[in-house]
């Protein structure tokens, strides 16, 4: 069989007027008001405990959204066994059926479920709506498609036979069942941490981020509608650090499928070594952590192209990328164009609620996120060598909304240079113009993590210099564009030193690490 080859979903355009634009307004207004239950999900059911916690709007923390109901260890051991219940049958189901469905998951985001997807993503993850589409709609249907794709190509590598040896190439799912542990700041990457371990036949059990519940929930219900059996993929949330023991306690633990922050994911590394003599199988570790993304401009570069990429990059989604630019290395003869374009387009940004279509800047999503935030621009704004060049202003009173903030220092390891914020905050030094190679290495020995970086130049030679140097800085690296925005099946994403295992989401190296396979010689 042949699976219909994968394209990109095309990004609509919300233009005012559009009937896009008018059906996710109307579907964010509904689900402003309606409260909502969201209760775990475990052999296809829902399940409601006795601890519960409220889901706010981060740009109006006020407004309950609704409620979502706790995990006991109970509830994730009963995750565990459903899952190894329904492994029995999904693990040998013909791929072409597990295909189906979750082709009809990408259709369901794609028509029905778009605007919900999208206006949930905008309410509860403070998401404009131009990247809740790249995001919540066009990504996850992306992944969905391109993995069918790229599970069949899999399927069909075999090894060579003879006429008296048949050798085929078994491509079985993990024994035991995979934890998702995902993000709030990518519902693709929410729904795909799953459904990507789940195609190639696993059984899952799905932690969302408890900042992401709220369109976890529509992510569910898609997988549900599609056809997603009872027992595949469970959803429970509540407390990381006890589902993650329990899960991670169980002899059929086989894998982890992780986006989230560098902290957690070591500590998932040290649980899994102390539990290495109980589990059947040696666990897959497949993570994408964090980021420290740079742009290094050279003197050869166009001083309105850098900016641009400086303030989309740094500033889309309030910086709550792992692949935001968050340090940039400018040379002195073209930062002064450089600062006037970006201190003007940052001013061009309007802040405030997603519903709000003018506006890019929303909130950040919670209060912790917003007090270590505020606390870094408040050191800078003591700090000497250190200048405040836009923003620098913030109020939780309504939301959690700090402004796109530009921080210029003289030292290029000042503490906003190396440590990821995760928010609206961009670093910049001013290197000497014929200090390029130097810079370049200043970059690389800065970079603790390898996830994103750009660099700027019309000259090849530099840019040369730039691509052998900064050869392990980055996983995905950019020439002349920001470092954020990967598209799947186009810029496969992920890296390498402390931003994670580098299994590039999005690709057939990442589904690789979903199966055992098994190879038979047959002998006539
Ligand atoms: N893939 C996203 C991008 O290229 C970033 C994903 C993340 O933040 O984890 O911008």
């Amino acid at each position: 069989f042949e699976v219909p080859i994968a394209v990109n979903e095309p990004v609509k355009s919300y233009a005012p007027g559009s009937p896009e634009r008018e059906e996710v307004l109307k579907t964010y207004k509904e689900m402003y008001k309606a409260k909502i239950d969201v209760p775990l999900f475990i052999n296809g059911k829902e399940v409601k405990t006795k601890e519960t916690a409220t889901m706010s709007p981060p740009h109006d923390h006020k407004h309950v959204l609704g409620t979502y109901y706790k995990a006991t260890k109970k509830n994730v051991e009963e995750a565990i066994e459903t899952a190894l219940e329904a492994r029995k049958k999904w693990a040998v189901m013909p791929w072409e059926q597990r295909a189906g469905i979750f082709l009809r998951a990408a259709e369901l985001l794609a028509g029905p479920y778009r605007a919900k997807i999208n206006a949930a993503t905008m309410l509860a993850q403070s998401k404009n709506i131009y990247q809740a589409e790249i995001d919540s709609a066009c990504e996850l249907i992306d992944f969905l498609r391109f993995n069918v794709q790229y599970m069949t190509e899999i399927y069909a590598e075999q090894p060579e036979s003879t006429s008296a040896a048949w050798n085929r190439i078994e491509y079985r799912p993990l024994e035991g069942f995979i934890y998702a542990i995902t993000p709030f700041n990518f519902t693709a990457i929410a729904g795909n941490l799953p459904a990507s371990a789940a195609l190639m036949g696993n059984v899952v059990v799905w932690k969302p981020s408890n900042a992401q519940i709220y369109s976890a929930k529509v992510i569910m219900d898609v997988f549900r509608e599609a056809g997603v059996p009872a027992g595949v993929i469970n959803m429970v949330m509540g407390d990381p650090a006890m589902i993650s023991d329990t899960l991670m306690a169980s002899p059929d633990f086989s894998g982890v499928h992780f986006t989230g922050s560098t902290g957690v994911f070591q500590g998932i590394w040290k649980n899994i070594g102390d539990n290495i003599k109980n589990y059947k199988t040696y666990p897959r570790i497949v993570g994408e952590t964090g980021g420290k993304d740079f742009i290094v401009a050279h003197k050869t570069s166009n001083p309105k192209q850098v900016a641009t990429a400086m303030a989309r990059g740094a500033f889309e989604y309030q910086g709550q990328k792992c692949s935001a630019a968050s340090r940039c290395y400018i040379p002195k003869s073209i930062w002064k164009d450089v600062k006037e374009y970006l201190v003007d387009d940052i001013r061009s940004f309007k802040m405030g609620t997603p519903e709000d279509m003018g506006n890019f800047i929303n909130a950040v999503i919670h209060e912790s996120s917003f007090d270590k935030l505020a606390s870094y621009i408040d050191q800078a704004k003591k700090d000497k060598n250190v200048e405040i060049i836009a923003g620098g202003n913030y109020d939780k009173s309504k939301g959690y909304f700090i402004e796109p903030t530009v921080i210029v220092t003289k030292d290029p390891k000042y503490t906003t240079m190396c440590t990821e914020l995760f928010g609206p905050v961009l670093t910049v030094y001013v290197y000497d113009d014929n200090k390029w190679e130097e810079t370049l290495h200043l970059v690389d020995e800065t970079s603790e993590y390898a996830l994103t970086g750009a660099v700027f130049s019309e000259d090849r030679y530099a840019l040369e210099e730039a691509v052998k140097i900064l050869e392990n800085a980055a996983g995905n690296f950019y020439i002349n564009d920001k470092p954020t925005g990967a598209v799947v099946g186009q810029q496969p994403f992920g890296g390498a030193r402390a931003s994670g295992t580098n299994d590039k989401a999005g690709s057939k190296q990442n589904l690789y690490r979903w199966i055992s396979p098994r190879m038979v010689k047959e002998t006539f």
